[in-house]
């Protein structure tokens, strides 16, 4: 009863505030089959390649070969899952919940600067806590001194308990995508920066509440995605990594490579992290099953899913392989760095700035947020931002691929990651150009005028 109430009068609120830019609210019925699809088809496609690593070394689809050429595809189907099926374990169940405890006093108590997202389409600028790069740096030393010094753990705990953490992990996204559900209706941090489909589905998945807080700074977001999600990246590749060594007696240069790309990559996302606050997933993104459950299991299981190919397929890359692959990673990393370092500097100096030696060419616009007010901002059109209006997906894509190549070819299963940054850039182009358009209107149309490339000039 008491959530029923709330939610008549969240939809008040929602009325009262009006159609502004910012996510969808009106969704079709194909939108709805498309997010149910995505709620039951991640969970298992994270178990089936589960399944592939732990069983089958891999092998993308020798679990589903073994269920086609039995006689019986049901029997042989439970015989598969009794068999491989993650177990839960209370001790992995404790070091997850530990962990995140661990991760969320970090959060919570180290000294942070304060840096500011976007305003939000309800005219809220929120102040986040930075401090994940002293939250990386402390919880990779304590894993680091746990393992090699006090002997307190061995350094590839992470993968030893991967089923259990699995399962750990998995029970606390469904609780966290549950709980914002219901926090968004009966205690909402920002009640005018919900967004109600009015689909139960649709708004599970893509969240309701914005900027979901506990207390003035505890941000939903920015804790889940970057810790414990992004600080664990590194750290499971390096379990996997001393997994190997342990295994083969020394570790592959593949797998070198493949740490030295995932921690570039990690570390220039935390030394960069008031950047991050002006990005999508902050400044567009509400949090529902998409960033819960996405950070808490997606993010964690997918996006290390080489090194867990590397432990069963030993790969030694050729000096000339190994060069490629570096120059491949490196060049990506660079692009997207210098990309995203522009639009901050230019916006950050108002437009007074030199781009690529000459003075940044911007549109100067001004955009209404649902609280009636007006706001300037602007779109650089120069440099890279002149080149596409998405350059540095690029940068991204390229990186991605490089990651991937560490594993050879000789399987698809690594060179999943390319694929789904791929189709969620592409996705993103798409969502992005419609916010913009909703945001900025006639400014936005005559950036796309000037700048008439979404990703690759002259190609598309
Ligand atoms: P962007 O950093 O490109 O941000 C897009 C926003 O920037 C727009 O919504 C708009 O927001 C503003 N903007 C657009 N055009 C201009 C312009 N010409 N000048 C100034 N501002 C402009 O995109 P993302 O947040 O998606 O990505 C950030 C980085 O993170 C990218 O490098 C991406 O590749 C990476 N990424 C990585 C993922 C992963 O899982 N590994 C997932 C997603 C992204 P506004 O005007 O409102 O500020």
């Amino acid at each position: 009863m008491a959530v029923q109430a709330s939610a008549q009068k969240a939809k008040k609120v929602d009325a009262q505030v009006g159609k502004t830019w910012g996510r969808d609210r009106d969704v079709s019925f194909g939108t709805i089959l498309i997010s149910l699809g995505i709620l039951v088809l991640s969970p298992l496609w994270v178990l089936y390649t589960y399944i592939s690593c732990n069983g089958y070394n891999c092998a993308m689809s020798a679990p589903a070969l073994e269920v086609y050429n039995s006689a019986d595809h049901l029997a042989a189907l439970k015989t598969l899952l009794i068999r491989e099926l993650p177990r839960y374990s209370p001790y992995a169940t404790r070091l997850f919940f530990s962990w995140l405890l661990f991760q969320a006093a970090l959060y919570a108590f180290l000294p942070a600067k304060i840096g500011y997202g976007q305003r939000t389409p309800a005219g809220h600028l929120l102040p986040y806590k930075v401090n994940g790069l002293l939250a990386w740096t402390i919880s990779h030393a304590v894993y680091a001194a746990g393992g090699l010094y006090f002997g307190w753990w061995n350094l590839s705990i992470i993968q030893e308990n991967w089923g259990g953490l699995l399962i750990a992990a998995n029970l606390y996204g469904y609780f966290l995508t549950f709980f914002s559900y219901f926090k968004a209706y009966t205690f909402p941090s920002h009640p005018a920066d919900r967004k109600f489909s009015g689909s139960f589905i649709y708004d599970l998945l893509m969240g309701i509440e914005f900027n979901p807080r506990l207390g003035k700074l505890f941000d939903f977001k920015l804790f889940h995605n970057g810790r414990p999600g992004i600080v664990a990246w590194t750290m499971i590749n390096l379990s996997f990594a001393a997994a190997q060594y342990q295994k083969i007696g020394y570790v592959t240069n593949s797998m070198i490579l493949l740490n030295l790309l995932h921690a570039t990559y990690v570390l220039d996302f935390f030394y960069n992290e008031d950047w991050y606050l002006r990005t999508i997933d902050i400044a567009h993104d509400h949090f529902g099953f998409y960033l819960a459950w996405g950070d808490s299991v997606w993010l964690p299981w997918m996006y290390t899913l080489q090194s867990h190919y590397l432990l069963r397929n030993t790969v030694d890359l050729t000096a000339a392989q190994f060069t490629f692959v570096f120059v491949v990673g490196f060049t990506g990393y660079f692009i997207f760095r210098s990309v995203n370092h522009q639009k901050d500097v230019v916006r950050s100096t108002n437009g007074e700035c030199m781009i690529w030696g000459k003075p940044a060419k911007v549109i100067r616009t001004s955009f209404v947020t649902s609280d009636g007010k007006t706001h300037k901002s602007l779109l650089l059109c120069s440099g890279y931002w002149g080149l596409s209006r998405h350059f540095n997906y690029v940068g991204d894509l390229l990186i991605s691929l490089a990651m991937c190549m560490t594993c050879g070819t000789k399987h698809l299963l690594p060179y999943f990651y390319i694929i789904y940054m791929a189709i969620l850039l592409l996705h993103r182009i798409q969502r992005d150009h419609t916010r913009c358009r909703g945001k900025y209107g006639k400014y936005w149309e005559e950036y796309e005028r000037i700048v008439p490339y979404k990703l690759i000039p002259y190609v598309y």
